[in-house]
């Protein structure tokens, strides 16, 4: 931490703080200024709690400078995390990125799913995403199929081979989820909704775990800490756009930046929204591309059979058609730059 002292703190006062300090072993190393003192202070924060610190006499202001993740943090793993499946599929590092795609909600047409799933399989797309649960801003809107959403999930996972990504938006409907889902889905709202994180903490699937929509990138890894502090390390992230100055344009504002930052500071793997991230379906192609330059492990995107006719994100849905297009544009660029195969992400 680093300790800046008042202009006026005595050399008693500043002793005092050097030697709390030293006491739980610290290393210090002083900066005596012309008006200030500043301390910086390496050790183990946990052994001198900064508060106690700060409330010495002559102490302006303790700055942190170790980030308070520590799990999610890339000082504590070096490595990338890779989240493997049973069927090969891998999510992280330097392995290919991959692609969920699929229905914004899972509804009654179960025909229209299933093209939908089929197509995300021709495509070369790994996860088939719908949610079942649906977090909804207004009560009037279609709040999902829930246990029946869930069965025909499964039931186009056997006819496809598919994974499952899907929402929980409650612990009492975790074990649900899981029963259904190869990655559990955390949403935006829910991003702090603690008891829910520690529940799925507590499981043994993947969390894919969306950002915040007023969410920074600390509050972000701390909220994949919680999951990790609770036992389950297989936590991928997920950038959907935060409320931005100018939603006349887009949806929300996507943070792209976000991808190669948490690549800095975390060994979890990133994955990104454009669909939820631009709110429109011409912005998918662009941002899906400069999503995966910017080393994003894989992509999620909205596809409906009917998109006009959705109960839900009709307009930032591509149809299947378009969807095709765009893997085909993805596919594209992706073999020309290398990244169509075994070590394939941009960034690191
Ligand atoms: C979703 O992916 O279905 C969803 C509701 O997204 P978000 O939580 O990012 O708004
Ligand atoms: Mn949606």
């Amino acid at each position: 931490m680093i300790i800046i002292m008042e202009p006026g703190a005595t050399n008693e006062q500043i002793e005092k703080v050097v030697k709390k300090l030293q006491d739980n072993g610290f290393r210090i190393n002083m900066n005596h200024g012309d008006v200030l003192t500043v301390i910086a202070a390496i050790g183990d924060k946990r052994l001198v709690q900064p508060h106690s610190i700060a409330s010495l006499d002559g102490v302006r202001e303790v700055k942190l400078i170790q980030e308070p993740y520590k799990l999610a943090s890339r000082e504590s793993k070096k490595e990338d995390t890779v989240i493997e499946f049973s069927n090969g599929v891998k999510i992280g590092g330097n392995n290919k990125p991959v692609i969920m795609a699929g229905p914004c909600s899972v509804e009654a047409d179960y025909t229209g799913l299933l093209d939908v799933a089929r197509a995300v399989k021709a495509a070369g797309g790994e996860i088939l995403r719908g949610g079942a649960f649906k977090p909804r801003t207004s009560p009037y809107d279609f709040q999902g199929l829930e246990e029946k959403g869930l069965e025909l999930l499964a039931k186009a996972k056997s006819e496809t081979g598919l994974l499952i990504v899907t929402e929980v938006m409650d612990t009492l409907d975790l074990p649900l989820v899981a029963e259904v889902a190869d990655i559990i889905q955390i949403g935006a709202r829910n991003m702090q909704n603690f008891k829910l994180l520690k529940a799925v903490g507590k499981c043994d699937k993947p969390v894919l775990l969306k950002r915040g929509a007023a969410a920074t990138i600390r509050e972000f890894l701390l909220a994949a800490e919680h999951i990790m502090y609770a036992g389950n390390e297989k936590v991928i992230l997920c950038e959907r756009g935060i409320k931005g100055v100018d939603s006349s344009s887009t949806r929300n504002t996507l943070d792209l930046a976000a991808v190669p930052v948490i690549h800095k500071f975390s060994h979890l793997p990133i994955i990104v929204d454009p669909s939820h991230g631009t709110g429109r379906r011409y912005l998918i192609e662009p941002m899906s591309k400069a999503a995966l330059i910017s080393g994003a492990n894989g992509l999620m995107i909205e596809v409906h059979h009917d998109p006009d006719h959705a109960s839900s994100d009709g307009a930032q849905s591509l149809t299947i058609e378009q969807f095709n297009a765009l893997m085909d544009s993805i596919n594209d660029m992706m073999n020309k730059l290398g990244m169509n195969s075994e070590n394939a992400t941009v960034a690191g």
